[in-house]
């Protein structure tokens, strides 16, 4: 018989990659998602079970009836703009709702966690590229409330001999290059879908959030990671928990930066669009540049990136999202999206 793990946020955009890449590598992926973000439609590659983070009741029976051997653990709210207004909605979902389910494997004797964590723990950066051993000192309560996580999983290690590893993902990325799975947020936030939309259309352009940065074209630098890479990466951390391997953080990311404009040229050659822009002020918090180095995750988990061209990425995205316009168009098609 097929592993069961549990993937919390398993309808989400990268939580579904990692579904995907389970089922690659002989998993059975038991996706556990409210689908307040998630989607019905992304669950493909094993069973759903709808229900909240704070229902720790079903999770516990959702633990059994699987018979679960470890866990993926995306659920969260991610909007950064809105954890700094709203950042009780943050530490009650991300952190308190997460202690549930690490009490809730804990007592089912499931003793693997994959942890789904951020750059964002860095807070400022203080040298580039950002290695793991990088202060963390989040500058927002999204990225507090990962790095509280990751405390919490320390603690439950040593305690309650829980195997851990946080994976500190950089800018995810790009589609499934069979157009199967993607990204869809509502609301959209994030760069390469908003400049794919425009290209489509959709939008009337792209905002360039900062042109003053101390950057080689004044606009912000990323290291953008494609979904399937990030995925592939969950699979290696839990194997590497298997082996019995030391918990830990792993950067995920290229260690190539490109930034905003860079990105937009990107998609104007892979849409063969030109994408109209507006140059606005910085976004509040935004560092001029955020590059992972990845070494510890080649090393220790063999992980190597597959998609490093930013062009290849963004064609994967475009894909993508050149299927959910023309599903928009269907006369259900907005409500079923
Ligand atoms: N960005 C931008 N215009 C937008 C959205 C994002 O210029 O409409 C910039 C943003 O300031 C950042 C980069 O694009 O430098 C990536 O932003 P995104 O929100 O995709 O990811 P983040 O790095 O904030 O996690």
């Amino acid at each position: 018989m097929k592993p069961s793990v549990l993937v919390t946020g398993g309808a989400g955009y990268i939580g579904s990659h990692a579904c995907k890449a389970l089922d690659a590598a002989g998993y059975t992926p038991v996706a556990y998602d409210s689908l307040v973000f998630g989607h019905r439609w992304a669950v493909q590659w094993g069973p759903l079970v709808v229900g909240d983070l704070a229902d720790t009741a079903l999770i516990r029976k959702t633990i059994r009836d699987h018979n679960i051997g470890a866990c993926i653990h995306f659920a969260a709210f991610t909007y950064v703009g809105e954890s700094v207004t709203d950042p009780r909605k943050y530490f009650r979902n991300n952190v308190v709702n997460t202690l549930g389910l690490m009490d809730s494997l804990v007592e089912a004797g499931v003793k693997r966690m994959v942890f789904s964590s951020t750059c964002a723990t860095y807070g400022d950066p203080e040298y580039m590229p950002l290695d793991e051993t990088h202060r963390q000192h989040p500058v927002n309560p999204y990225g507090e409330s990962k790095l509280m996580v990751e405390r919490m999983l320390h603690w439950y290690g040593r305690a309650y001999g829980l195997g851990w590893t946080a994976l500190r993902y950089f800018n995810a990325s790009g589609a499934d290059p069979e157009g199967r799975i993607g990204e869809e947020h509502d609301p959209e936030t994030h760069l390469i879908p908003l400049v794919l939309q425009t290209a489509l259309g959709e939008r009337s352009h792209i905002g360039i959030f900062g042109t003053d940065y101390p950057t080689a074209d004044g606009t912000a630098v990323r290291d953008y990671i494609h979904v399937d890479d990030l995925a592939d990466a969950h699979v290696l951390a839990l194997r590497h928990l298997e082996r019995g391997g030391e918990s830990q953080a792993f950067n995920l990311g290229t260690g190539t930066g490109h930034s905003v404009r860079a990105v937009i040229e990107a998609a104007e050659r892979v849409t063969g669009q030109t994408v109209p822009v507006q140059l606005a002020p910085r976004r509040e918090g935004d560092p001029a540049v955020l590059v992972a180095e990845p070494k510890r995750a080649r090393e220790v988990l063999g992980w190597q990136p597959k998609h490093t061209d930013l062009d290849g990425i963004v064609a994967t995205a475009w894909n993508w999202h050149q299927l959910m316009a023309e599903f928009r168009r269907l006369p259900f098609g907005k409500a079923v999206a």
